[in-house]
């Protein structure tokens, strides 16, 4: 069996594909990523033709940003929310759903996509951890609601009644991802842990890996090609997220 040393340097090396012995896990907790929306139509974030080969971060997704130059912020999450408004789940996300209805144990979802897909499949135990671009956030009282129209800066809060407030509900560069204490017990008390269309360069979800190894969890990368962390996986499987994902999702529940 080829498990790589938590403590080794990362190699690009894939390791060799592992089955499992799936029947034995209890508690899966499942990181996704943009690779898994790139097949609905969304476009992923850091490939070489994504959206941050596009727009400068520092331009359109700082809290900085927002403040220097607001309506450059909103149209930039206004032309994300267009897109998102019509896009629909594809088998991976699909398979992710099916597995959470009926495999007999837990599992959780913790996306960094902040597209709609994965609720769209009818995944239920869900956490946004970068926010939902279909919903908007009141800077001044807080106050979250969805929103599928474009935000503007004469939007009045239906909460507090304070203009110009109204900004997309996600989390900027800067920021701290939402429900890190649920996401980090969660991975503590995992027995397994599938990274799913991610390319492990954008942290804390890079660092989710170690902390599921650490809590003794079989780690599985299934990815378009090896990631940055690959290195850290104990099992890897590399092709489209609309295949490889529904044949592990089906050999996990039915062997
Ligand atoms: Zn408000």
């Amino acid at each position: 069996m080829t498990v790589p040393n938590a403590a080794c340097k990362p190699s690009h090396k894939p390791p060799r594909v592992i089955i499992s012995a799936m029947a034995a896990f209890q508690r899966i907790v499942i990181l996704t990523g943009a690779g898994l929306s790139a097949e609905s139509g969304l476009s992923t974030f850091r490939d070489k033709d994504g959206i941050w080969a596009k727009h400068r971060i520092e331009d359109v997704a700082t809290p900085q940003a927002f403040a220097r130059d607001p309506e450059a912020v909103l149209d930039f999450y206004n032309s994300r929310r267009g897109k998102a408004r019509g896009v629909k789940p594809n088998a991976a996300h699909q398979a992710l759903a099916r597995l959470e209805a009926e495999f007999a144990g837990t599992v959780l979802t913790v996306t960094q996509n902040i597209d709609p897909l994965h609720e769209r499949a009818g995944t239920k135990n869900l956490i946004h951890m970068h926010g939902e671009i279909l919903q908007a956030l009141c800077a001044h009282c807080g106050a979250r609601e969805p929103w599928e129209k474009d935000l503007s800066l004469d939007l009045v809060c239906g909460a507090c009644r304070q203009g110009g407030g109204m900004c997309p509900d996600v989390v900027w560069f800067g920021e701290m991802p939402y429900r890190m204490e649920e996401i980090i017990a969660a991975l503590a008390a995992c027995d397994l842990f599938l990274s799913i269309g991610t390319s492990g360069s954008v942290y804390p979800a890079a660092s989710f890996v170690a902390q599921a190894r650490g809590a003794g969890a079989h780690t599985v990368e299934l990815n378009l090609e090896p990631s940055e962390g690959i290195s850290m996986f104990a099992e890897a499987v590399h092709g489209k997220a609309s295949q490889v994902v529904p044949a592990y999702v089906e050999t996990l529940l039915n062997g």
